[in-house]
């Protein structure tokens, strides 16, 4: 990536942070040269609270099989569920299903660059389409995570942690934060990127940390006031049991009977009827004619 002139934020130095962004950055695939708007879309859809290995493991195939909008539109709502895999939360692959026909139809296969366009697009949050217009587009808005969240917390306000979201004041934080050039786009990568590798949230690598200034550490690390974070749990939960439900269905390329669907969790049958009705709510399954079970838009 070249050398970009570097003006201005006030209290996380920009030469510091995009020095060391140059150096440590990870390698990953949906920032190299040549990725298109839509790719990056489809990462970041992908990327909402989930691992970057398991996305990995699963975006470059993907993009080679759908480049466009107009190739994901194409395929069967079942096939992108199916494609989804082990990704989680799947309502996400049909957000995006949906979004790819929105984009094909009204956008001419190309994703939109303005912020306020992007939002209206299924699946779209705040999150995601300033990541679109930032990290496709270059434009000097602010992209706010959980990481950069955590990163302005502790550097500027010297807390442990960044306490509610609030979107107002979070973009203003980090809006003042930008340099005023374009070195913005780069910086918030940077930012992000020191939060998910340096300043994690359990045990932040202080001697690795490119910043002069820290108000947290400075002030020695004052504890976390509030409620302690809760830890999400997974087994055993509805969404364990829906995962389980989706396995079924995506092996199979014709409808199973309820019988076939019950084998996938024998613990608890209240909680398999609660976890299949509310996977039908959703639109991710559907129920055929004769009463057996299918993914949902799958072309038989
Ligand atoms: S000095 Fe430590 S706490 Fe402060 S921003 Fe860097 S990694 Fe985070």
């Amino acid at each position: 990536m070249p050398d970009l002139p570097v003006t201005g934020s006030g209290v996380i130095p920009v030469t510091n942070l995009l020095g060391w962004y140059d150096r440590s950055r990870r390698d990953l695939p949906w920032r190299e040269p040549g990725v298109s708007a839509w790719q990056i879309l489809v990462s970041e859809f992908m990327l909402q609270q989930t691992p970057v290995a398991r996305v990995l493991s699963i975006w470059p195939d993907w993009v080679r099989r759908w480049p466009t909008p107009s190739a994901t539109a194409a395929a069967s709502a079942a096939d992108v569920v199916r494609a989804w895999g082990k990704l989680g939360y799947p309502r996400r692959a049909m957000r995006l299903h949906e979004c790819a026909t929105v984009i094909a139809r009204d956008h001419g296969d190309v994703v939109p660059d303005d912020v306020g366009i992007l939002l209206a697009l299924p699946g779209v949050g705040s999150y995601t389409a300033r990541a679109v217009a930032c990290f496709a587009y270059r434009q000097r808005v602010p992209v706010v995570d959980t990481n950069v969240r955590r990163v302005v917390a502790r550097a500027v306000h010297g807390r442990a942690d960044a306490g509610a979201p609030s979107a107002s004041r979070d973009h203003a934080d980090v809006l003042a934060l930008l340099p005023n050039d374009e070195a913005a786009p780069k910086f918030s990568v940077a930012l992000m990127e020191l939060g998910a590798t340096v300043c994690t949230a359990r045990s932040p690598r202080c001697g690795l940390c490119p910043l002069d200034a820290c108000a947290w550490r400075d002030a020695g690390y004052p504890p976390a006031v509030g409620p302690a974070r809760r830890v999400q749990q997974y087994a055993g939960t509805d969404r364990q049991v829906r995962g389980r439900l989706l396995d079924v269905l995506r092996t199979k390329d014709s409808p199973v009977t309820r019988a076939e669907l019950d084998v996938a969790w024998r613990t608890d049958s209240a909680q398999r009827d609660r976890a299949l009705e509310s996977l039908l709510a959703d639109g991710l399954v559907t129920r055929t004619g004769d009463g057996r079970f299918a993914l949902a838009g799958e072309r038989f």
